[in-house]
């Protein structure tokens, strides 16, 4: 959107009119030939078009057309590594990535190789050290060991309930069937919330990866990756990796020599925000109407056509490579005892950098917002920290953290106890002109289009929810609509049969409880 691809070319064209030896193709070359590659997503959104030179480690930003031959010119042809970079309006002069505020208090751990190699190039993956893992893991590893270092590194799900990877993968292992699935969950479908999408599209042999160390964990043979279908770049870019996989030999029979055989299809969804649960995901698969079902049966006993199947998140899944290459103690070096590892998030609102994130469990809110987000900005786009107002976190099912949260360390079970979640890792910073009753109500109508529809409480519960905060906002409410909110919120909760429903009233009861004023005060307006 921002023209990185005409910057693309723009390289190829000036390379030529000055002579400098430019391949886009990874190969073994007499002389200096530069490799020009198309990376995933850097993080850095607002700043793109992003060129990182190698291995200078020299970051342009904001690159336009006219800026590339002087790019070459001073960056390649010259041979020499140069202190200039477009960081931002004051001059600011940076050599590298990591001399930038925003990339300083990351961790990029799984988002490691976004932005570093070609995710349509599964040589440069390889050549990265990618798929190493998986033959440790088909060739030197047996199943339980799989499980054991999993569960030993305390990997969480990063789809946002954070069960224990490993002790999922252990209940799918232990049954005793003909046939297992494995299900990369890629209907990432928050509000807010791009961790998975970039993942895929900037790395989707991690995925891959990730899937044929579970497969090989739980005794499966044949896997699907389900992408919901408006994501239509990440959905290329898992079909093309899968191909790609294939023909190295990757994916198939007898994988690197071993007795582990490994199918894997992609799949897309139709783009119904329900079919994130896995149950409803696997009636997807299955042809069918995308509806949760009552659990038990888990689908670690009874999933994919009944078959036992383990469902995880492509975060999770890309950080298993991880995990199997460096160990279960080196993963714990970074996070929390309850929570290692790191996090992605989608930071977006009104803070001066907007992107995708990657910091340690644990990591405080203050931290994310202030250091990493850069401050709270002003409608004029103007830092002013004062400004900091709340932080939607975990989109639609997830809650609001206000100024006295600032020091909570973001991790699973701190958050649980201040009524909000990971869930998928959005985080939209808000400052004081937001309405927090809009933003709820904004929240609420989400969540009300994408119910299914099959549970009464969650159906007419949001609707009836719904109303209500429009009475609210459009001064027809008085103190009673405020109580019966509140109790119908409460009874949402406790009624629905899926995590749809169970959450949707959060972003209400979370704004209730820290923002009380504010509904009182359209309700007084209204007299
Ligand atoms: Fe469907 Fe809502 Fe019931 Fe979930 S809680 S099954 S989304 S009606």
């Amino acid at each position: 959107a921002n023209g990185s691809l005409k910057v693309f070319n723009a390289f190829i064209k000036s390379a030529d009119e000055l002579g400098v030896k430019i391949s886009v193709e990874l190969k073994e070359e007499k002389g200096k030939t530069n490799l020009l590659s198309k990376s995933g997503c850097q993080g850095f959104c607002q700043m793109g078009p992003l060129v990182n030179i190698l291995p200078s480690g020299i970051l342009y930003t904001k690159v336009k057309v006219e800026d590339v031959k002087e790019i070459l010119e001073k960056s390649i042809k010259a041979d020499e590594v140069i202190e200039r970079l477009c960081y931002n309006d004051n001059g600011k002069v940076c050599k590298g990535q990591n001399e930038i505020p925003f990339y300083q208090k990351q961790s990029r751990m799984v988002l490691k190789q976004c932005g570093v190699v070609d995710p349509e190039n599964i040589d440069e993956y390889i050549f990265d050290g990618g798929y190493r893992a998986a033959k440790k893991a088909c060739i030197d590893m047996t199943d339980k060991e799989i499980c054991d270092v999993v569960l030993a590194a305390g990997l969480r799900g990063r789809g946002g309930g954070g069960f224990p990877t490993g002790k999922k993968w252990d209940l799918t292992r232990v049954q005793q069937r003909d046939k297992k699935y494995i299900i990369c969950n890629g209907d990432e479908g928050d509000p807010g919330a791009f961790m998975d999408r970039s993942v895929m599209e900037g790395n989707p042999h991690s995925v891959i990866e990730g899937m044929i160390i579970a497969a090989k964990a739980i005794g499966a043979d044949e896997g699907y990756v389900y992408v919901r279908t408006e994501y239509g770049l990440a959905v290329e870019r898992m079909k093309k990796a899968v191909e790609a996989a294939v023909q190295k030999g990757v994916l198939g029979k007898n994988i690197f020599g071993s007795a582990h055989n490994f199918t894997l299809h992609v799949m897309e969804g139709a783009g119904a925000f329900v079919c994130g649960e896995e149950t409803a995901l696997i009636a997807s698969i299955e042809g069918k109407r995308g509806m949760p079902s009552p659990k038990p049966p888990f689908p670690a006993q009874s999933g994919l056509w009944e078959k036992p199947t383990a469902i995880n998140n492509v975060e999770t899944l890309a950080t298993v490579p991880l995990v199997i290459n460096y160990g279960a103690d080196s993963f714990r070096q970074l996070g929390t005892p309850q929570s290692p590892g790191t996090k992605t998030f989608a930071l977006t609102g009104q803070v001066l950098n907007t992107g995708l994130i990657e910091v340690p469990m644990g990591t405080t809110l203050r931290q994310v917002v202030f250091d990493t987000a850069g401050g709270v900005t002003d409608e004029k786009g103007k830092v002013d920290d004062k400004n900091f107002k709340a932080v939607q976190i975990g989109g639609p099912s997830g809650g609001c953290l206000t100024k006295e949260h600032l020091d909570l360390p973001l991790d699973f079970d701190s958050l649980k106890k201040v009524g909000a979640m990971v869930g998928s890792g959005g985080l939209v910073v808000m400052n004081q002109n937001t309405c927090m009753v809009k933003m709820a109500k904004f929240f609420m109508q989400f969540t009300q289009n994408e119910s299914c529809g099959k549970c009464v409480l969650c159906r007419e519960g949001t609707r009836q929810m719904l109303l209500m905060l429009e009475d609210i906002t459009e001064g027809r409410a008085d103190e009673n609509t405020l109580t019966l909110l509140e109790k119908l919120a409460k009874a949402v909760q406790v009624g629905s049969l899926c995590g749809l429903g169970k959450t949707a009233p959060n972003p209400v009861l979370s704004t209730l409880r820290y923002f009380r004023d504010e509904y009182n005060a359209h309700v007084k307006d209204k007299r």
